[in-house]
């Protein structure tokens, strides 16, 4: 669940972060600009003031005063000019207009230090204006007026109209401008945490510039964007959800659907006859489970029986296998004793002694006998625990079972594994008997596992026999039976009837024979 947050989280973070980056860049940027534009500004009127006073014109002589104003034409910026006393009262200005003017707070002076700046007004205006003094030889003041503007210049690019604002102020913190115009930038703040600011002292003078935007300022512009990728993250969250549920279902599914196929006897058995080579008589089968579906379909054991012993229902289906064999197969196994029946075990049946109570449970009280009954514990996988698959087999046999090694020759079990174990029964794997007749490097393990089985007294039987060479071969040694498709394939139940019923004669029991009484006589038996 968690998990299909994360392209929202990713989403989220990946915009907030860019808008982070892009409110920085924006306010530093103009920040940067607007100290560029005022140093230019208080540069140009502190030249102007060193020129006057280079020239010798920082007076008030008339003719002084005429030469100033020329000079002041070529300048924007600078609106007045004066000449102040040393308490800096007002002597006389280019303009005539002003008598005097106030100061607010104290001037601070710039790093070249003959230069002090502070914010003034003239009596009269309301207009507060930057000032700048310059020390004259003559221990008067030169001062130079400038108008906010030319401290905070308007930059403000247009998404951040109504919502940012730049201010301009003294070392000491005096405000000497805003931008926008001051009523306005006030009536934007405050901001908060998630604004954006930034603040940049001049180097050669005395103030800095700040500059504020509120969050909305970039996310306004990436909102849609935003809402776009929010919906696409929560798309992919959904599919990715979807996904994952259907990577995990299957299992779960399908466990649930084995526990509902056992309870509904969709676990079937098919039947591969086995037979002997040399007489060509039906010896018996070997049971190999199939899942019959609902809708029909039939299921080969290797597309479930892997999860079902993962998920321990291997035992619980090979009972309900064991019960359908029972129901479908001991009538005809009554009176024919010389049909075997090969049933196939799992690792777990050899855990404990639940394997044999089944047997019995399931076995004992039916028409199929326990001599009639051979189980087969595969090579493939080693067994988890020797001394326990011993007692397990030990009490099998004691019954009067058979137990034989399946796939014998695939796996590590090897000459020990079989003396250990105690076999009735090796059955050589298809691997071996297709190596017949060819120069395969398996071919001589067929001889080995012959004579093998030989020397310990066991019977052989031969899987997957698809060629007559192969029996030709088989007869030779002196094995006697054989499973495989060359015979027959594994049958449903009506056709493995069929073939019993054709080729595998009734004997009867001789109490049989004695209740039947005469009619016994009239149908000789076949010798098995
Ligand atoms: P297995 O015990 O070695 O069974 C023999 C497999 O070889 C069967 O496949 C059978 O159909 C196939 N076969 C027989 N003769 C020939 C042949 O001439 N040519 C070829 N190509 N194949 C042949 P199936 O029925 O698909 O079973 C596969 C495996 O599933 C079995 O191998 C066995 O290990 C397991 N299995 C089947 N039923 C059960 C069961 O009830 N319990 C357990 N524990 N395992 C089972
Ligand atoms: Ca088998
Ligand atoms: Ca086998």
């Amino acid at each position: 669940m968690f998990l299909s947050l994360i392209p929202l989280w990713a989403v989220h973070q990946g915009l907030i972060s860019n808008a982070k980056n892009q409110g920085e860049n924006l306010v530093s940027s103009i920040a940067k600009t607007m100290i560029q534009r005022a140093d230019d500004n208080v540069s140009g009127a502190v030249s102007l003031m060193n020129d006057f006073a280079l020239l010798g014109i920082a007076s008030c002589r008339p003719q002084d005063l005429a030469h100033m104003r020329r000079m002041i034409a070529d300048q924007f910026w600078v609106r007045d000019v004066a000449i102040l006393n040393a308490d800096g009262s007002m002597l006389c200005n280019l303009f005539g207009d002003a008598g005097s003017f106030q100061q607010s707070g104290n001037g601070i002076a710039a790093r070249d230090g003959n230069v002090v700046m502070e914010l003034a007004q003239k009596s009269g205006s309301r207009e507060q204006k930057t000032m700048l003094t310059w020390s004259l030889a003559s221990g008067n003041l030169l001062a130079a007026f400038l108008p906010g503007e030319a401290m905070a210049y308007d930059v403000i690019p247009k998404r951040m109209r109504d919502k940012g604002v730049a201010i301009v102020s003294l070392a000491d913190g005096t405000l000497l401008n805003m931008a926008p115009r001051q009523e306005h930038a006030q009536a934007i703040l405050p901001f908060d945490e998630r604004s954006f600011s930034v603040t940049i002292h001049s180097e050669a003078f005395p103030y800095k510039v700040s500059v504020l935007a509120p969050f909305e300022v970039v996310w306004n512009d990436l909102e849609s964007l935003y809402n776009k990728m929010i919906i696409g993250a929560i798309f992919l969250g959904v599919l990715f959800l979807g996904l994952l549920g259907y990577i995990m279902k299957p299992k779960r599914g399908r466990t649930n659907e084995i526990e509902e196929g056992i309870e509904n006897g969709e676990f079937i058995p098919f039947y591969q006859p086995t037979f002997d080579v040399r007489t060509g008589e039906l010896r018996g089968c070997e049971v190999l489970i199939r899942w019959r579906k609902p809708n029909g379909q039939i299921l080969p054991p290797g597309t479930f029986i892997g999860l079902a012993e993962a998920t321990g229902l291997a035992i619980p289906m090979t009972q309900a296998l064991m019960v359908k064999v029972v129901d479908e197969m001991e009538d005809l196994h009554e009176q024919r004793p010389q049909l075997k029946i090969g049933i196939n075990l799992f690792d777990d049946h050899f855990e404990n002694l639940d394997i044999v109570e089944d047997i019995k449970h399931i076995f004992g009280p039916s028409k199929i006998s326990y001599k009639q009954l051979m189980f087969e514990v595969t090579e493939r996988q080693p067994l988890n625990d020797i001394e326990r698959a011993k007692v397990v087999i030990r009490n099998m046999r004691g019954l009067g079972c058979q137990v034989a090694l399946d796939d014998a020759g695939t796996g590590h079990g090897g000459l020990a594994y079989l003396q250990q174990l105690g076999f009735d029964v090796i059955k050589i794997d298809k691997l071996f008997i297709d190596a017949i007749g060819t120069d395969s490097f398996s071919a001589p393990i067929v001889d080995s596992l012959i004579s093998l089985a030989e020397g310990l007294d066991m019977d052989i039987v031969a899987e997957g026999v698809e060629e007559p060479r192969q029996v030709e071969y088989l007869r030779e040694k002196g094995v006697r039976l054989a499973q495989g498709y060359l015979f027959a394939k594994p049958l449903p139940y009506d056709k493995y009837k069929r073939l019993i019923e054709k080729m595998s004669p009734v004997i009867q029991r001789p109490e049989d024979r004695r209740r039947a009484g005469i009619r016994s006589q009239l149908r000789t038996p076949l010798p098995a």
